[in-house]
């Protein structure tokens, strides 16, 4: 025979309110309705049998002093509510005795939009389709057919509950199960509403339409409350959630705030510098390339890239240079390039400090490196 205080986990001084918070903690756990495993069913028994020596003074002195007062069956349960009272604190959900509501919350969505590199940088208003639960409008969600109610159901009265009554070693024990007659509503609806089949609700395609904010990224989830789906019985809407994905850009990547791009530049151009006009996602910008431009060089168009999500001032666009030497010449061009290299004296290869190519070049600088 285990003994009492162990099987509650408590001291042997333990006050009486530590002893009742020790059986709660335990029936929570181990009652037949929540747990229905037979070891559980076994400790609910032991529990049950140590909680009832053990909280009343008496009996609890007695078994102090060497002897199991009471003993299976003697102490029993107390009445019906006081243990459901002990089970689920006092007023608690659907099984203390309330039947459940039709109505409830809907389901949230998840939706996902892909963006253009312009739409971040400027915000996009959209209209997105999303496949969702709406309001019935014959029954406005009563489920029933217009003109007719629910009707309280005979087998639990209304309560949504069916108690059963079970003799056992302990005495009586009492377990409620919701009512299958009424799925524990309370109420049985005899004439559905046809339209929505006495759900309430019915599957529709609504469109959203949202400004999406500029400075998003991929992965970014916007939360629209209450446009996700309505909920049973037009229970409240669940929220609607805005997966963003945007898609690469064929020239233009994001870093943080800014834009990056490349600007390829002839020789002839990077040796005597020229202007170009290059078309941003603001349209055509005007380019000064300075003679004597080399590569990875940047040349910066301030205030031309995304508008951060929380704040107004647009990043950069950084355009890193690309010299391009020419690979194809004629002869006489050759002649002339080789000619320029005399004239210039132009030294030969030297030996310098390891770059990671143009791009990491170009990276170090856009970091300031
Ligand atoms: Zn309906
Ligand atoms: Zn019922």
């Amino acid at each position: 025979m285990a003994d009492h205080y162990e099987v509650l986990g408590v001291a042997r001084d333990a006050s009486p309110d530590e002893i009742k918070k020790a059986y709660r903690r335990l029936a929570r756990e181990l009652h037949p309705d929540v747990n229905p495993g037979e070891d559980a069913s076994e400790r609910f028994k032991l529990v049950t049998h140590a909680y009832d020596v053990l909280s009343d003074p008496d009996q609890r002195q007695r078994y102090d002093m060497g002897g199991d007062a009471g003993g299976f069956g003697g102490a029993g349960f107390g009445g019906f509510s006081d243990i459901f009272e002990t089970f689920f604190g006092a007023g608690g959900g659907a099984r203390a005795g309330r039947a459940r509501s039709r109505r409830e919350r809907g389901q949230d969505a998840l939706v996902r939009v892909t963006l253009e590199l312009a739409d971040v940088v400027f915000g996009v208003h959209r209209d997105i389709e999303v496949d969702t639960a709406v309001l019935c409008e014959t029954c406005e969600g009563s489920c029933c057919q217009p003109g007719t109610q629910p009707v309280t159901c005979d087998v639990c009265h209304g309560s949504g509950n069916v108690q059963r009554t079970v003799r056992s070693l302990l005495g009586n024990v009492v377990t409620s199960q919701p009512c299958t007659a009424c799925q524990g509503y309370g109420t049985t609806i005899p004439y559905p509403c046809a339209t929505c089949q006495g759900q309430g609700r019915v599957r529709s395609r609504r469109t959203v339409s949202l400004d999406i904010p500029a400075g998003v990224e991929t992965g970014l989830r916007l939360q629209l409350p209450g446009s996700g789906e309505v909920g049973p019985a037009g229970g409240p809407n669940g929220d609607l959630y805005l997966e963003i994905n945007v898609a690469p850009h064929e020239i233009f990547s994001r870093e943080g705030d800014d834009l990056l791009a490349t600007l390829e530049v002839s020789m002839p151009d990077a040796i005597l510098g020229t202007t170009t006009t290059i078309e941003s996602l603001d349209g055509p910008v005007e380019l000064e390339v300075r003679p004597g431009v080399q590569s990875g060089d940047v040349l910066t168009i301030k205030s031309r890239g995304v508008t951060p999500l929380r704040g107004s001032n647009r990043g950069d666009l950084r355009v890193g240079v690309h010299v391009v030497t020419p690979t194809r010449l004629d002869a006489k061009e050759r002649a002339f390039i080789e000619d320029f290299r005399r004239r210039t004296k132009a030294p030969g290869p030297r030996l310098a400090e390891f770059h990671q190519g143009l791009f990491a070049k170009l990276r170090d600088r856009f970091r300031g490196n």
